[in-house]
């Protein structure tokens, strides 16, 4: 039989920078990965798109991003609109319901400062201001055997430093 067997992928990348380089081929060890600790519990780093949502939370309420051009709400923040692609974004105490949209409980710690936080439940929260505003935290002060689609929710905050406070949710009590 001659020529290359059939139906044999072309190697495309075998000429990439770093693949089969002859760096790749010699005996040398992997340096292993520096020793590092889990961070306690990862804390969110507010950059300049996301500082109005953060510094809605130290007051105490929850902004979202809201365009000032063709008023749609978004969340994530973003550099622009994601509606009519202006760049005029400010941000605002969103007005309406919050209800639950979806969730998932997290039975093992990510890190170890939720180790006694378990069962840690992420929430998808939904804003209904304006249809697809979907907002991702914990919830808290609600057990796992009470969560349904719907339920009420409104913003809870939680001071963690100086410079941060989380946005979390938890049931609204009259329902
Ligand atoms: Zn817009």
């Amino acid at each position: 039989m001659t020529g290359p067997p059939p139906h044999r992928p072309a190697l495309a990348t075998a000429t990439a920078p770093g693949i089969n380089s002859p760096a790749m081929a010699d005996d040398k060890p992997l340096r292993p990965l520096p020793e590092r600790p889990l961070p306690e519990r990862p804390l969110p780093v507010a950059d300049a798109i996301t500082a109005g949502f953060w510094d809605g939370a130290r007051e105490g309420e929850l902004r979202i991003q809201r365009c000032r051009r063709c008023e749609r709400w978004q969340h994530p923040p973003a550099i622009a609109c994601r509606s009519c692609g202006g760049g005029d974004l400010g941000f605002a105490a969103i007005p309406g319901e919050l209800t639950l949209y979806s969730w998932a409980v997290l039975q093992d710690a990510p890190a170890p400062g939720f180790r006694d936080r378990l069962p840690l439940i992420l929430g998808v929260v939904e804003a209904r201001a304006q249809q697809g505003i979907l907002i991702a935290a914990n919830l808290v002060g609600v057990k796992e055997a009470d969560l349904r689609l719907g339920l009420r929710l409104a913003p809870s905050f939680e001071p963690v430093d100086d410079d941060t406070v989380l946005v979390q949710f938890t049931p609204v009590e009259d329902q």
